[in-house]
């Protein structure tokens, strides 16, 4: 094995897989030169050797630390016991990816008895040397020994409150004293061992637990929602510390290079004078907001301004930057790209393209397909707004979006609820990574604490669910389930709105409208659109949803399911009258009654998408699905059709099949009953020729669904053209059309080659393909894939992203086949599966045409397609 430490310094230290997102940037922004506190990272390699042994530190990674720590005390010229001259540190966890569920920091350590005690006389402030003791005791104890943070909060606060200071900054040093004394009886009392009084002890303790929280339940909760692989590990980082809360010229901020919720080219952060980091993000004092520093230490300020570009600049992205200041000085903690919203994604993607600084291919890496949603989703209607009534004036926008749903006090409720399919919003005084179970299933998130970069925030932006954070005039008393505001009170179950783009919140449900997207949006997805290979098509039937979807700029409809068109009274009563029929006459004169609904209904699918490729699926679902079930409806039915029940009661029992899916269905229907293709045929060209005599052009796809052998598709597609054609020869006009395969089934991926010479194109039903080919009922898997996914047996539900190795293969193989004998063969996608971005990379790679998904999947799919180029 290599080595397992690097110093910031070393020339030699590599990328963010070996010393995680955090120990690479501080690598990197040392070597800028930059004002980074020095330090070492242990390796990612040395957490994995770490968890592969059992959990032992290897006598070489000892040996390695105690060395890194010689040159550290040599750097800095300091030591773990020097009196003048003292050496603490932070260790923190740093991953490849920031991961929220992890440990993330134990500050001051090193400090003991006698070290507090040198740092007190050196610093001549006793009261900061105990403030950073008994916050060692606190976060020591919570990280690395498990002792829950409410136990120190809760000696601290009566502390507080039995003395009668208001302020934490209040209490006096001997107070800290005491409050210390306490913490170490903590240590006893909740772990039977005492705190370890030994720097190197902490250390090596705090290295352990880094490395052990690798596999805690929130870090992988964590990265099964953002799919990070699990064999990744941690590094650890081992900082010198800089101390923000040693005086009122000290301080410690956290920003970002740009607003990550709008994408403001303009730097958006808070800090607090004389305080340590995590008094930032836990939200417990409220900070000032950036801007107010320069007004505070206008050199820092303009040195930080100025830093913040560099870092922009040399990174290429929107920064997140934390910083400390000790006695007027400037240190730089920590870089990362920033989380942001997908509206601020984009707007930066764009701004940054604009300013020369990235390319359009850059740009489009920038924006995570599967966050475009939150772009498309609906916002309160204003008008509606106006009138509702106000539960709060003061909260901030954290993570925009429009939500309602009933109040809960406890992530263990939002998991229930929300589990039992209830929407519900998680309203906590402020959120810690223990309640990422909640936040997953909640609509959104309010907290009373906390500001734009509390957990709350960070977390839900991240996850694309609305929030509001420090929602001010409001009290949460979680114990008693009850929340005040000045008009009132929120109990369990009450109903309210969340506007997570404004941070106020309303009682009730508020109706919503549809979402408008800005321009930079509509720019920038032109780019997707012109970098990818792939055309993206939607899946749709209904003008509303084809006009969404050309608005997202689909470049036609990949799957009209025409059995959606058969479902309204009218004409299920043809469908039905068809069903009972006796002979051909009888059954085509209940076709007759579909044939102009169907016609009027293609007509205007058609006059929408004009010249834009339209696939039109003929019937697919088994008949029984068209006959009544309840004993009520049969009745009804028999006596609307002029039947008796017992007539109906028989054919409903002969349709009955055991395996529906598996049976009478598909192009198998026209086998037994050409009648209804011809039907659906015939409206087609009819409608096709009306809108050709308007002078419209079209051009229509004619798709046969769920294929099993050549000969089959031969029968059908001959009877449909020879149809077609008769009915072209009636009119005495030509139009456009093609006929292809739906290939949907394993058999027809294996003789592909003998169907699709037969047909103009193929459009893969990859819902019923993996159905078929994992035998897994598509309806019924839901029940028992999650164990699969949980236990790892699989890595993803096959049903929403491709199953490479098995699904996958079958269709590359298909497409192979059918491009064997025309390079050029039109090969599409149109199962669900073409709306997720993992499957469009893999569509792309084996050479697919095009993809198809629900409208709203549209932009996501396109971005999704334009990556698979650009990657
Ligand atoms: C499919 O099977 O993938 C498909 C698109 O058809 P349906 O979902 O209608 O069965
Ligand atoms: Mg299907």
């Amino acid at each position: 094995m290599s080595k397992l430490i690097y110093a910031f310094n070393d020339e030699n230290s590599s990328g963010k897989d070996l010393l995680g997102g955090k120990g690479a940037n501080l690598a990197e922004m040392t070597r800028l030169g930059l004002p980074v506190p020095d330090g070492f990272t242990i390796t990612t390699e040395a957490c994995n050797a770490y968890l592969a042994s059992g959990e032992s530190l290897t006598s070489v990674l000892l040996e390695e630390l105690s060395d890194a720590i010689l040159s550290l005390e040599t750097r800095t010229g300091k030591t773990f016991s020097d009196e003048d001259n003292l050496l603490l540190v932070s260790v923190r966890s740093g991953a490849k990816f920031s991961m929220p569920g992890m440990m993330d920091t134990v500050l001051n350590l090193g400090l003991n008895d006698e070290n507090v005690e040198k740092l007190a006389a050196k610093t001549r402030d006793a009261r900061f040397a105990y403030d950073c003791y008994r916050r060692l005791l606190q976060m020591f104890g919570e990280v690395v020994y498990g002792i829950h943070m409410s136990v120190f909060d809760t000696i601290f606060e009566s502390y507080k409150e039995e003395n009668k200071y208001e302020l934490d900054t209040d209490i006096p040093a001997d107070g800290l004293k005491e409050i210390v004394e306490k913490y170490k009886e903590v240590y006893l009392e909740e772990t039977n061992k005492t705190f370890p009084e030994s720097p190197i002890d902490q250390l090596t303790e705090a290295v352990e637990a880094v490395f052990k929280s690798w596999n805690n339940e929130r870090a992988r909760i964590y990265r099964d929602l953002h799919d990070i692989p699990h064999d990744l590990g941690t590094a650890v980082n081992i900082q010198e510390m800089v101390f923000g809360n040693s005086g009122d010229n000290s301080g410690t901020g956290v920003l970002f290079t740009r607003n990550p919720s709008t994408g403001e080219h303009k730097l958006y952060g808070e800090y607090l004078l004389n305080a340590q980091g995590e008094d930032v993000v836990a939200g417990i004092r409220t900070p000032q907001e950036i801007e107010v520093l320069n007004t505070q230490m206008p050199e820092v300020y303009e040195e930080l301004v100025g830093i913040t570009k560099n870092l922009e600049n040399h990174y290429k992205d929107m920064q997140d930057i934390e910083f400390t200041i000790e006695n007027g000085k400037l240190f730089i903690l920590q870089t990362r790209n920033g989380k942001r919203t997908a509206s601020a994604a984009v707007k930066i993607a764009y701004d940054m393209v604009q300013d020369g600084v990235i390319s359009k291919e850059d740009a489009i890496m920038m924006v995570d397909p599967k966050s475009i949603d939150q772009l498309l989703h609906p916002q309160f209607d204003d008008e509606a707004l106006e009138t509702a009534e106000r539960i709060s004036e003061y909260g901030l926008p954290a993570s925009p979006g429009a939500s309602t749903g009933m109040v809960v006090f406890s992530t263990e409720r939002a998991k229930e609820l929300g589990e039992a399919g209830e929407k519900v919003i998680l309203m906590r005084p402020e959120t810690s990574p223990e309640d990422i179970e909640g936040m997953v299933v909640a609509e959104a998130i309010v907290t009373t604490h906390g500001g734009m970069t509390s957990h709350a925030a960070v977390v839900a932006r991240g996850m694309g669910t609305c929030c509001v954070t420090a929602v001010s005039d409001l009290k949460i008393d979680g114990e008693n389930g009850v929340a005040t505001y000045a008009n009132g009170v929120l109990k369990e179950g009450d109903i309210i709105s969340v506007n997570g783009s404004t941070g106020k919140l309303y009682l009730g449900e508020i109706t919503k409208k549809d979402q408008e997207q800005s321009t930079e949006f509509a720019e920038f997805m032109t780019w997707a659109k012109e970098i990818s290979r792939m055309d993206v098509r939607m899946n749709a039937e209904t003008s509303k949803d084809i006009n969404a979807g050309f608005e997202f700029n689909a470049s036609g409809i990949g799957l009209v399911r025409t059995e959606h068109m058969f479902f309204q009274e009218e004409r299920l009563i043809g469908m039905r009258r068809f069903i009972l029929a006796q002979n051909h006459a009888e059954r085509v004169a209940a076709l007759d009654t579909i044939l102009e609904y169907q016609q009027s209904d293609f007509e205007e699918i058609f006059r929408l998408s004009g010249e834009r490729p339209v696939i039109v699926r003929l019937l697919d679902p088994p008949l029984h699905e068209f006959l009544p079930h309840t004993e009520n409806e049969i009745n009804n039915v028999a006596n609307q059709l002029g039947v008796t029940t017992e007539l109906l009661k028989s054919y409903i029992t002969n349709l009955n099949e055991l395996n529906p899916m598996l049976g009478h269905r598909g192009c198998r229907l026209a086998i037994t009953y050409p009648e209804l293709y011809e039907m659906q045929t015939e409206a087609m060209l009819k409608s096709l020729i009306k809108l050709k005599k308007e002078g419209i052009e079209t051009n229509l796809e004619i798709m046969i669904p769920l294929i099993v052998t050549a000969e089959e598709y031969k029968t059908l597609s001959d009877k449909i053209k020879a149809r077609a054609e008769s009915i072209e020869a009636e009119a005495g006009v030509k139009v456009n059309y093609t006929v292809g395969v739906m290939i949907e089934t394993p058999r027809a991926c294996l003789t592909a080659e003998e169907i699709a010479p037969l047909a103009d194109f193929i459009s893969f039903g990859t819902n019923d393909l993996t159905q078929l080919t994992f035998g897994f009922s598509r309806d019924d898997a839901g029940k028992f894939i999650g164990e699969y996914v949980d236990g790892a047996l699989m890595e993803t539900d096959p049903f929403q992203s491709l199953d490479i190795n098995g699904v996958g293969q079958l269709v590359k193989m298909a497409v192979e086949k059918a491009r064997a004998h025309n390079p050029n063969y039109k090969v599409g996608v149109c199962g669900e599966l073409g709306g997720d971005p993992r499957s469009i990379q893999f569509f792309n790679d084996i050479g697919m045409s095009y993809v198809s998904c629900s409208p709203y999947r549209v932009p996501g799919a396109m971005l999704a397609a334009a990556q698979s180029v650009v990657k």
